[in-house]
């Protein structure tokens, strides 16, 4: 016979299969154990019958309550774990829309940019490395063997009025001084070269200089020069010229040409000016280029035997041109830049041109 303390076990018994279900299928399936038409419950009501009225009565009406109970507890939980999958559903089909929102981007800082010296001395090395030359460095204190002496411009020779140099006094062994221009560059570069077996030599050579001038609109007394340097076997005074024109084209562009005119350094023999066309007037003569149409922009020539011997290279076996000119010319000349000393003087008006 049943107890209405059995009745109350089942009900203990429903609540903890209900509180273990997590899953709608769970509490599907623990709502049919505990309250379906196979459940203890539904057993308990089944043997009511049997029971005398008085006793059926009671044992009915705990059972009533017993099976509202069970039925709220599985309602509550089906509902709880609802919401439960519901919000987890939710949470994985989120879309965050604030990816697509523009972030505040901080305001770029204020960058500089390179001098336009700069800029030409790199627009010159890409010009000569495209036409297969190496870009070589050397320092700015030297020795005057390698300013001179090398240069076939032994010390109180006229030639060196040509450049007026800023001597340092550190002292013997050797008198030192600012490079007055890239040529002692030519000098390393050869030695090196003999010492390590690699002639021939296709090279370029920029780089700062010293001179004793007072600064002018076409003068700096720290300007900026690039040199070239070809020795191999069987080059000419036509391959020379050759590539001038090639730079000069290259450089200033299609309407812009070279000529070389006779000249005198004590390094090379023959030696030539270097001009081109005027980049005012194109050629028909004006004010800047005293109506000749021409401007000379360096200096050229076939490396004096002289200069071969005093680094060891054979000049009955190898040959070769140099040329030199200054970086800053190019730069004025190409923009037009009437004053040169304007290239230094920090005026961000004008460097922010370029
Ligand atoms: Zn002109």
């Amino acid at each position: 016979m049943v107890e209405p303390a059995d009745i109350d076990a089942l009900v203990e018994e429903a609540r903890r299969a209900v509180a273990g279900a997590g899953t709608t299928e769970e509490i599907r399936e623990v709502a049919s154990a505990v309250a379906g038409k196979k459940s203890a419950l539904a057993g308990v009501g089944r043997g009511l019958g049997a029971l005398e009225p008085e006793q059926r009565k009671e044992l009915g009406r705990r059972l009533h309550e017993a099976r509202a109970a069970v039925d709220q507890l599985i309602e509550g939980r089906r509902a709880e774990i609802t919401a439960a999958e519901l919000a987890r559903e939710l949470a994985q089909s989120r879309v965050d829309l604030t990816e697509f929102i523009p972030g505040s981007v901080p305001a770029p800082k204020a960058r500089g940019h390179l001098n336009l010296v700069t800029q030409t001395q790199a627009a010159l090395e890409d010009v000569f490395v495209g036409m297969g030359f190496l870009v070589e460095e050397g320092p700015e204190i030297e020795t005057d063997w390698y300013n001179f002496g090398a240069l076939n411009i032994p010390p109180a020779h006229p030639a060196r009025g040509m450049w007026d140099t800023l001597y340092l006094d550190l002292g013997p062994p050797e008198s030192t001084l600012l490079r007055t221009h890239t040529s002692p560059v030519q000098i390393h570069l050869m030695e090196r070269a003999v010492a390590q077996g690699q002639l021939p030599i296709h090279a370029v050579m920029p780089g700062r200089c010293y001179r004793r001038d007072t600064p002018d609109a076409r003068h700096l007394p720290v300007f900026h020069q690039i040199e070239g340097l070809v020795v191999d076997k069987g080059i000419s005074f036509a391959d020379l010229a050759g590539t001038i024109e090639v730079f000069t084209t290259a450089y200033f562009g299609p309407d812009i040409h070279s000529r070389l005119r006779p000249a005198y350094f004590p390094f090379t023999e023959p030696s030539a000016e270097y001009e081109v066309t005027c980049t005012i007037c194109l050629g028909s003569g004006c004010q800047t280029c005293s109506q000749t149409g021409w401007i000379e922009l360096g200096g050229c020539g076939m490396v004096d035997p002289a200069v071969f011997d005093a680094v060891g290279i054979d000049p009955d076996l190898w040959t070769g041109f140099a040329f030199g000119f200054g970086i800053d010319r190019c730069a004025q000349m190409r923009h037009q830049i009437a004053d040169m000393r304007v290239l230094t003087d920090n005026d961000l008006r004008f460097l922010r041109q370029f």
